[in-house]
């Protein structure tokens, strides 16, 4: 006898099928990618996550990106590929920061990064400094995505640029918070330390990075914008396991007396393919690679997200 199945059943069977197909896809090496995007398109989400331990007692290992983290019990940070330009997303528990939104041109591909995150309100954004490939596409995420907190070196500068991001802000009815060296604040789990005082020349913008320290549980994180060896040598510095290179790998920044200190285990340079400044630049590859520092690049991995559940952090590429 032929039995009719319900709605709720052929619904199961579906599932199942799809759950199936997208398993024997994996087996068969199919890119996680397409399957990840297959599992959300279809809403039975399968993790892609290889995530493997590594055997000599690091902290680090690699996997694929993953869409299911659990943001109560890690922390996720994204270095997003925007080219020649930063941009790095962290979040924890209901909280979010913004470290800088790409060029002018990268607005609307952050915000629509957010937004697929889920992301409906930024507790904090820092503009690291006044370039345009720091502060581009602030605007666009300040006009579009509630913001509670921002964040700016004391340093004025008068491009169409930073005149649209004040604007951004006014609109907004925000007011930019310059933070001192030493100032924290609370992200979810983490806690984040501004660890230099600017150095305010018109001459030499990169000088006024916000430079931040990120911990979570064990793990630590120093994203140092376009700081330069003058920021370096102004203070002393604490081991942390992931440096985001200052100014795009360029042989201004990333001085052998600082890595000394920092002895980072892994280093991410968000940089654009072939682009005009030569960066990274190889002496400082080679300076890394010296050391045994593993490196990432935004221009060979594209967007790069780090996984920390306070103890060990995974690289989802
Ligand atoms: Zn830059």
């Amino acid at each position: 006898m032929k039995k009719k199945l319900g709605k709720k059943q052929k619904k199961v069977i579906l599932g199942s099928a799809i759950t199936l197909l997208l398993l024997i896809l994996l087996a068969l090496g199919a890119n996680p990618e397409v399957i990840s995007s297959i599992s959300q398109l279809t809403g039975y989400p399968i993790s892609v996550n290889r995530t493997t331990e590594e055997p000599n007692g690091n902290k680090l290992s690699t996997g694929h990106l993953n869409d299911t983290i659990d943001l109560t019990q890690n922390l996720v940070i994204d270095y997003l590929d925007v080219g020649q330009a930063d941009s790095i997303l962290i979040r924890n528990q209901e909280q979010s920061m913004l470290i800088d939104a790409g060029k002018n041109e990268d607005g609307q591909k952050v915000v629509e990064f957010l937004q697929e995150k889920g992301i409906e309100q930024l507790t904090y954004v820092i503009g690291t400094h006044p370039h345009e490939d720091h502060i581009g596409g602030l605007d666009d995420v300040i006009n579009q995505i509630n913001v509670e907190n921002v964040y700016m070196p004391k340093i004025t500068t008068n491009t169409k640029t930073y005149e649209d991001v004040i604007e951004a802000i006014k609109n907004k009815q925000l007011t930019i918070k310059v933070p001192k060296k030493g100032d924290k604040v609370v992200l979810g789990d983490a806690q984040c330390e501004f660890m230099t005082e600017p150095i305010e020349t018109k001459k030499n913008l990169n000088l006024s990075s916000l430079v931040t320290h990120i911990t979570f549980g064990q793990t630590s994180f120093l994203m140092m914008g376009d700081a330069e060896s003058e920021n370096e040598k102004s203070r002393t510095w604490p081991k942390t396991d992931v440096l985001k290179v200052g100014h795009h790998g360029s042989t201004t920044s990333t001085s052998e007396a600082f890595l000394q200190q920092i002895q980072p285990e892994l280093a991410i340079i968000s940089v654009g393919k072939n682009n005009d400044y030569g960066h990274p630049k190889d002496a400082i590859l080679k300076r890394l690679t010296k050391k045994g520092i593993e490196t990432y690049r935004t221009d060979e991995k594209g967007t790069i997200e780090l996984i920390s559940d306070g103890e060990k952090i995974s690289v989802s590429e």
